[in-house]
């Protein structure tokens, strides 16, 4: 491979001419320190490298070495629980120790820190045996990675052929040899480029939500399996709990956060709190499914756009095994500022609001590896990648291009609302606002109730009635308004607080399954339907609204979620007692 000399450093992007076997994205190794860089641009006998790690003291002269081999990442076992740079180098524990949490988020310029462990042993479950023929993505060995997560040793992309020998032991390193094909090795562990989407069989439609218990998600907004959803927001608007609160309670199975320019602190919370936290589903602790990117705002800036890719590239990894993935971005705005830092760095003409006019694109090739699939190989296996983009807009301000394109991008719309924020109405996604494109009514209907869709609808419906009389109360009071119309106005307010409120700290309600959401909802509609018939037919509003069986709607939740029907069906039956009685 070539080696090269620097012309020109301008803060995260250095110039190379002589480094005549370089590719476009082939990595490259800058400085005495061999700091990590890739080649974004080739002009001529110049060479133009995106460094991702801080250059100082580079200079005109130092050398630059092209490795060959494109940014890529390493897969295998060990990953779960694991805690990654942006290029995916393992970092040392950042919690713990005297100095607190974070104290060390860096590594050493330059070092080559391996993502996965090479002395661990692996129990490895052999499913191939010698004489087998197999092809690309089938499963020839399996690991348990961690309680809730089986790692399944698939035939690489473009393999194929007949075992010819299997490992004689059963605990193995990860780059020992597990199987040969046609003679070739294979090992637990193999590398894929970051920029190049996993070949996959078939493309499923996304039909079923990823459950994340929080009820203006499942049960307004949900966001499909394999889908993809943006929140942006204002500076503290949520996004960063939300992020955290999907990453905690989604029901997939496999997560992969990453903490995008962000600020270290919010990252540290997360690794201090998902190892004491329990999976609801595996009863495991939640980092036996989770992977942390962290590319903390303190760390350069370069790396940020690398630390996207190398959260998708796992994802997918674990999706062609036959996992259900999400993955929380937190921020990707911080990853558009980084591209348009570089962008200006190489003097390449501005596009909207100094965003280089490849913004869109970029973020497409992010969002489009959302998707349901099968996988490729045998034993048949679906997977999915499903994207949650958090984006923050300066000024909390929708009109700027990155929250312009990701909406255009993915499936689900969370808006943040600074003014819910404010009178600390949380979650606050705003619900006249937001949207979801997914069409999984049939889903809820055939596995929560039948009329789950129904009460969705009516939802829906009667927050944006309440939406337009609230403008009419603002100008000219509640008086003003009909009966009928004031009890739909109030019905507006017992959604809004009682069921769309829901608190990410509160024990009982942080996680709210989708059979209590459902009878919240029943509840509320059934108490709706009786002061509407109760109003027209003449008993006074306020006594309607003054009910005691009110209040006790809004007790609704801190119900253990098991007791949830019978709790909803005595509360009907008392709605019904207390409006026959007026
Ligand atoms: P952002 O990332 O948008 O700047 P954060 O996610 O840090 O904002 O949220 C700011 C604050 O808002 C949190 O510290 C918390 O007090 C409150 N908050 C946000 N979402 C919730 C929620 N779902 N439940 C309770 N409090 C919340």
């Amino acid at each position: 491979m070539s080696a090269g000399r620097v012309v020109r450093v301008a803060g995260p992007v250095v110039v190379a001419e002589g480094l005549v076997s370089a590719r476009l994205y082939n990595v490259v190794r800058v400085g005495r320190r061999r700091l990590i860089g890739e080649v974004i641009r080739l002009a001529g006998s110049e060479a133009v490298i995106q460094v991702y790690e801080d250059t100082g003291g580079l200079r005109v002269g130092s050398t630059v070495e092209d490795t060959g081999r494109p940014l890529d990442v390493e897969l295998g076992p060990g990953l779960i629980g694991g805690i990654f740079d942006g290029v995916q180098r393992a970092l040392p524990a950042l919690t713990g120790g005297g100095g607190g949490p974070y104290t060390r988020p860096f590594l050493r310029r330059g070092i080559e820190a391996p993502s996965l462990d090479r002395e661990r042993l692996w129990t490895v479950l052999l499913d191939a045996a010698v004489g087998d023929r197999v092809d690309e993505g089938d499963v020839v060995a399996r690991v348990i990675e961690t309680v809730a997560v089986e790692h399944r040793v698939m035939v690489p992309p473009g393999g194929g052929g007949v075992v010819t020998a299997v490992a004689d032991r059963d605990a193995l390193t990860v780059d020992a040899t597990v199987v040969e094909i046609d003679g070739r090795p294979l090992s637990l562990i193999s590398r894929w480029p970051v920029r190049t989407r996993r070949p996959t069989g078939r493309r499923l439609d996304p039909d079923a939500p990823l459950v994340t218990g929080q009820r203006v998600v499942d049960s307004l907004f949900p966001v499909a399996r394999g889908g993809s959803a943006t929140i942006p927001g204002g500076f503290g608007t949520g996004k960063t709990v939300h992020e955290q609160t999907l990453a905690k309670w989604s029901d997939a199975d496999v997560i992969v956060y990453v903490g995008c320019g962000e600020r270290g602190n919010e990252m540290a919370e997360v690794l201090e709190e998902f190892p004491r936290l329990v999976d609801p589903r595996s009863g495991a602790s939640l980092m036996d499914r989770t992977i942390l990117i962290a590319n903390t705002s303190n760390m350069p800036v370069a790396a940020r756009e690398a630390s996207i890719y190398t959260a998708i590239t796992i994802a997918e990894y674990y999706r062609d095994q036959g996992y259900d993935v999400a993955v929380m971005a937190d921020s990707t705005s911080r990853w558009g500022e980084a591209l348009r830092e570089v962008s200006s760095r190489l003097e390449e003409m501005p596009g909207e609001e100094g965003y280089p006019a490849y913004l869109p694109s970029r973020l497409a090739e992010f969002y489009e590896r959302a998707g349901a699939v099968e996988a490729l190989g045998r034993p048949v296996r679906t997977g999915s990648v499903t994207v949650v983009g958090a984006v923050s807009p300066p000024g909390g301000d929708f009109s700027e291009p990155v929250t312009q394109y990701s909406l255009r991008l993915a499936g689900t719309f969370w808006a943040l609302d600074a003014g819910l924020a404010r009178s600390r109405h949380f979650p606050a996604i705003h619900w006249t606002r937001s949207y979801s494109l997914y069409d999984l009514g049939g889903w809820f209907d055939a596995n929560v109730a039948p009329d789950f869709d129904e009460h969705r609808r009516w939802a829906l419906e009667l927050l944006g009635s309440e939406h337009e009389l609230a403008s009419i109360v603002r100008l000219l009071g509640v008086d003003v308004l009909a009966p009928v119309e004031r009890m739909t106005f109030h019905t507006g307010r017992i959604l809004r607080e009682d069921f769309l409120q829901q608190s990410a700290f509160d024990e009982v309600d942080a996680y709210c399954p989708l059979g209590k959401q459902y009878w919240m909802l029943r509840v509320i509609r059934h108490a709706h339907q009786a002061m509407i018939e109760a109003a027209s037919k003449d008993v006074d509003p306020d006594t309607l609204i003054a009910m005691p069986v009110l209040a006790e709607i809004g007790r609704m939740k801190r119900w253990p979620p098991d007791e949830a029907e019978t709790r909803a069906l005595e509360l009907i039956g008392r709605v019904d007692e207390e409006v026959g009685s007026l």
